[in-house]
């Protein structure tokens, strides 16, 4: 039986499951707009074959009740997702696997949708006019931190503000063509500095993604820009894996902004040239850009490369693995990634409107340096969602689901929390409650003790972390085995062929065998403060700790709990995540400490 059928048994379990429709309420609908960002990668993708296969075709669902199992209580419908052509068709196709039912213009009513996921913003029209039962894909202003220029001036601003350490993680950035004169002054005085050696820039379009436009220059007389664009450092050291340069795509999932609430995903995506990296040649672009849209056109893309293999990707879980067998830190260098995550939403935070109801799936584009600094080189808007290799089938495919068991746990937990108050469970809750039904009984409770298998490797504190899978009993739901089976398959893998070339380092961190990246921080959570996921003294709705290969990494403590609510108190979020990373990383407090 293939992955996306469903089993006799949670076929039969799931159609016990209560269901309700969608709101019915007419209202007018208002067309997609464009897209309007730079890295709005998925905008102009081409779908590959690869979704032809038969394990992307949508699977026919089985009809939910027959007329002699129908049960007591509501009538029951499937949930609704509607869509425009700009969506991914892997979203189409996880949605349906999960049991919802494609929104159908001529046959619903307008209202009668939970969740519209399409590739472009939303008019914030459409965000004030969400019905309770409904979610939309993007939320409002997010666009400030996925131009390139807006993100550059947001941090900037950051710095300013909280100083250069914390926000070093961005190289350094100008404008074009407003900080023109600027670069110039920076570009002669860095020439003078080095004397004969080269100084190396890359100049991208602002509003462009996938590689397009990019320039890579030492002399300034090779910059040419006819629009907004940004020039920036050339990260000219970076980590080399069988000496082909890599960059890695981290996703994020903001549930919420007021009060701010920030998922991790503990999958990803490492993205390499296909050309070995030399700086004697800055115009090839097969050996200095990772865009997968970029090496997979070029010749090399097919060839078996030294130590990455064939085509340009691996899994994040891969990487780390590839890491960890020649003694990296992979523990410090995810914290630090954690960390830069926290302090880029952070930088836009306070001013992002409010909006019901929505969330926001970013792609961060992250470059290692060859001293295990991780530097931000963007933050994409609708991250692509097509697929084509293996590592793309199992990262992405998964990360949507997740996506949907995010959204839609935290709703669950949201209608516990008002019954209990006394209010009436909301539609879109009770809606909620269907699609984690699904999973909750298809799945089963996943152990604890799988959870820590996983990694195949023992825990500093493993009591803190059963407690922080215990704390909640959503999180015995929040995974599925199928998933978790893979991942533990991909590490198994890797481990079984460990890799024959070394990554070339400079800086090479002491081994630290306890690692799993993203329980890091479930475990400082519970250590350190007294937030109970399931139990919130005041009434505020906590968010989960997990959901699926999400972890909350915001907020990480009760302090930071507390600071963001009622209005963000970013300066106090800051203090409390300095002294998290002091902790976390204390040759970086010394060298600070030193610098003062
Ligand atoms: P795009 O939106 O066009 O993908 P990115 O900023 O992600 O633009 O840059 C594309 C690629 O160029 C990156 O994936 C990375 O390989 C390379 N790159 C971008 N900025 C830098 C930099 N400052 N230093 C080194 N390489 C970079």
């Amino acid at each position: 039986m293939d992955n996306f059928t469903l089993t006799h048994e949670e076929d039969s379990l799931f159609r016990d499951e209560t269901r309700v429709t969608a709101g019915s309420a007419a209202r007018s609908r208002e067309g997609p707009r464009p897209c309007g960002t730079s890295t709005c990668e998925h905008a102009e993708e081409a779908l590959s074959s690869f979704l032809q296969h038969k394990a992307f075709a949508p699977q026919k669902r089985k009809p939910y009740f027959m007329a002699e199992d129908k049960p007591p209580g509501p009538i029951l419908k499937p949930l609704v997702f509607r869509v425009d052509d700009s969506t991914p068709k892997m979203v189409q196709s996880v949605l349906l696997e999960r049991g919802w039912d494609k929104f159908d213009e001529g046959e619903q009513n307008v209202e009668d949708w939970n969740l519209y996921w399409r590739t472009s913003s939303f008019r914030m029209t459409e965000h004030v006019n969400i019905k309770p039962w409904q979610h939309l894909n993007h939320h409002p202003g997010t666009t400030e931190l996925t131009r390139k220029d807006h993100l550059a001036k947001h941090l900037k601003h950051m710095k300013k503000m909280y100083g250069t350490p914390l926000y070093e993680f961005i190289p350094l950035t100008f404008i074009m063509p407003k900080d023109y004169n600027k670069f110039v002054a920076e570009y002669f005085r860095e020439k003078h500095v080095l004397g004969a050696k080269h100084s190396y820039w890359i100049c991208k379009p602002a509003e462009l993604s996938r590689g397009r436009g990019i320039i890579i220059f030492s002399d300034i007389k090779d910059l040419i820009f006819d629009d907004t664009y940004v020039v920036q450092k050339y990260i000219c050291n970076p980590l080399l894996v069988g000496r082909y340069k890599c960059d890695l795509r981290i996703y994020v999932c903001v549930t919420g902004f007021k009060p701010l609430t920030i998922y991790i995903y503990q999958e990803g995506l490492v993205r390499f040239a296909t050309e070995k990296f030399d700086l004697s040649n800055l115009q090839n672009n097969y050996a200095h850009l990772t865009n997968s849209s970029i090496n997979k056109s070029g010749l090399s893309y097919e060839k078996i490369k030294e130590v990455i293999g064939h085509g340009c990707k691996w899994t994040l879980s891969r990487f780390f693995s590839y890491l960890r067998s020649w003694d990296v830190d992979d523990l410090l260098l995810w914290r630090k990634i954690n960390h830069m995550v926290i302090l880029t939403v952070l930088a836009i935070a306070p001013s992002v409107p409010f909006a019901a109801n929505c969330f926001e799936l970013f792609g961060f584009d992250i470059l290692i340096d060859d001293n295990l600094k991780p530097w931000l080189l963007e933050v994409n808007f609708s991250p692509a969602l097509s697929v084509d290799c293996s590592a793309d089938v199992s990262v992405k495919r998964k990360l949507i689901h997740d996506t949907i068991e995010l959204i839609y746990s935290q709703g669950l937990r949201n209608e516990r929390m008002e019954c209990r108050d006394g209010a009436k469970g909301s539609r879109s809750v009770s809606l909620a409650k269907l699609d984690m039904g699904r999973l909750n009984k298809a799945c089963s409770a996943l152990s604890c003790e799988s959870l820590l298998q996983l990694t195949g490797r023992t825990f500093k504190d493993e009591s803190a972390v059963k407690k922080a899978i215990k704390i909640c009993p959503e999180n015995k739901h929040a995974s599925q085995p199928r998933e978790m089976t893979s991942r533990k398959k991909d590490l198994l893998l890797s481990t079984k062929e460990p890799p024959k070339t070394k990554p070339k380092l400079k800086g090479r961190h002491s081994t630290h065998k306890t690692l799993i990246p993203f329980m890091s921080l479930i475990q400082s959570c519970v250590g350190k403060t007294s937030i109970s996921p399931c139990l919130p003294s005041d009434n505020s709705k906590v968010p989960d700790l997990q959901a699926g290969n999400f972890v909350l990494i915001f907020p990480f403590n009760e302090a930071t709990f507390g600071a963001s609510r009622n209005g963000l108190n970013v300066r106090r979020i800051i203090q409390e995540l300095q002294k998290l990373m002091n902790k976390q990383h204390p040759h970086m407090a010394e060298k600070e400490a030193k610098r003062r």
